[in-house]
């Protein structure tokens, strides 16, 4: 492989750590398992990850100096591609001023007023630094307002790793068939109802919230049924419990005004992340201000972050806030469900079977074996009799081998972005079309 010149200089060649294997050696040997997240380990496709040392774009470039067509685009972190130049500018213009103070600052009420200008019915938002504080936080509020424990969520919905909502959770925690996680005493779980996704769960007064992925995309991806989010509405309204979007992937995402605006239900609080922070560690979470009032040091619920509202992160976030239009997100869904079609075709013409859905800019692929054809996903169960077929390892390695990163388990899915343009997409699919075939072809 020839030496990438702008790579750092760790990654070249001749310093004698330059392959991935290496890299990951040492990784083992100072990080548990080697990664600082379970999903990016490729415990379910097997394997050693590449070491990333650089992104532009659509694109990203490993220890060795080979360039892949990205599509994990940090679990959908990254909207407009990697290192674009107008989120460099912003953090550093931000970071030529300092760091982190302490203190008020503009950025952070710039993204907050970003966030509530979009997001219809969402009147106050508390900055914290990721989807998991998020998560953990709004749940803390809805109990705090309420004066009740319950909580209930769907299976395979994930929302981070707060220890009441790690159980029947989506994400690395089905890609490694967990059921939740030791360590989660049964007492902290205890208030945590699980239910299937896509039903409306028969509620009572003593539950505090009812937290959903909108469009759960933490399980492959599975579109709420129609009626879906509305009979939550109703059903929490009748008990008198909250109802909570979990928009981490879907806010200013799916479009400008996240699910909210697109399926027309209004939940009483929300969180949000991953978009929100331009690449850099940002969640949200809000509501009315009537229900925020309740937070600290209004309110009696307690909640606080040395580093929440960052300078760097907020400046990152109101970057791509402001430099993203809703015309850019009609135009990325678009070209996205024309992507799904053509992956999936593609796939199907190479000899595997193969499902790809779009909602939105998200897609969803589920393969299986030559001859047959992944179900419709519209819960975990579901969406686990798909995954569980070794073909999406294999098709994965294939489509590495030919510089192309899907994401290391069928859980997760795929982030087409504003920096993937039609040549881009298509160059995916002829390889995803290339790799179906030399797999279908070796497959016993
Ligand atoms: C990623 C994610 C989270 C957790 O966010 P982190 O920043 O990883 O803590 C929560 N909810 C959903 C829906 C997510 O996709």
């Amino acid at each position: 492989m020839a030496e990438d010149p702008s790579a750092p200089p760790l990654a070249r060649a001749g310093d004698g750590a330059a392959t991935n294997e290496d890299w990951f050696a040492r990784a083992q040997a100072v990080i548990p398992g080697g990664v600082d997240s379970p999903v990016r380990s490729f415990a379910s496709v097997g394997g050693t990850p590449f070491t990333v040392v650089r992104g532009e774009g659509p694109y990203v470039w490993d220890v060795e100096g080979t360039r892949f067509l990205d599509f994990v685009q940090s679990y959908g972190a990254i909207l407009l591609g990697h290192a674009h130049p107008v989120v460099r500018d912003a953090i550093s213009a931000a970071s030529a001023h300092g760091t982190t103070f302490g203190m008020p600052t503009p950025g952070e009420v710039l993204l907050a007023g970003d966030i509530c200008s979009r997001v219809p019915g969402c009147e106050r938002v508390r900055l914290v630094s990721s989807g998991t504080e998020a998560a953990m936080s709004a749940l803390r509020l809805a109990r705090g307002i309420t004066g009740r424990d319950r909580v209930v969520k769907f299976d395979g919905c994930y929302h981070g790793h707060g220890d009441a909502l790690l159980t029947g959770s989506g994400s690395g925690v089905a890609q490694l068939g967990l059921p939740g996680s030791a360590g989660v005493t049964k007492a902290s779980v205890a208030d945590t109802l699980v239910v299937p996704y896509n039903v409306v769960p028969d509620l009572d007064d003593s539950v505090a919230c009812v937290i959903v992925e909108p469009v759960a995309a933490n399980m492959n991806l599975v579109p709420p049924a129609e009626g879906f989010l509305r009979g939550l509405r109703s059903a929490c309204d009748a008990v008198g419990a909250l109802l909570i979007f979990d928009e981490v992937i879907t806010g200013f995402r799916l479009g400008a005004g996240g699910a909210t605006a697109m399926t027309g239900v209004t939940p009483d609080l929300w969180c949000f992340g991953k978009v929100i922070g331009g690449g850099l560690p940002v969640g949200a979470f809000g509501g009315r201000a009537e229900l925020t009032a309740s937070l600290a040091p209004t309110g009696p619920v307690y909640q606080a972050g040395t580093l929440s509202g960052n300078p760097l992160a907020t400046a990152a976030g109101h970057a791509v806030m402001e430099h993203v239009t809703a015309a850019d997100l009609t135009d990325l869904t678009e070209r996205a469900g024309h992507f799904a079609a053509h992956l999936e075709a593609a796939i199907t013409e190479g000899g595997l079977g193969a499902r790809a859905t779009a909602v939105g800019p998200l897609v969803g692929l589920l393969v299986s074996p030559p001859g047959e054809r992944p179900l419709v996903p519209t819960d975990l169960g579901a969406a686990r009799a798909a995954a569980s077929s070794p073909v999406y390892a294999r098709l994965f390695h294939a489509l590495v081998a030919r510089g192309v990163a899907f994401p290391p388990g069928p859980y997760e899915v795929l982030f087409p972005g504003l920096a993937h343009d039609d040549g881009h997409l298509d160059d995916a699919v002829a390889a995803a079309g290339d790799a179906a075939s030399e797999v279908a072809t070796h497959w016993s």
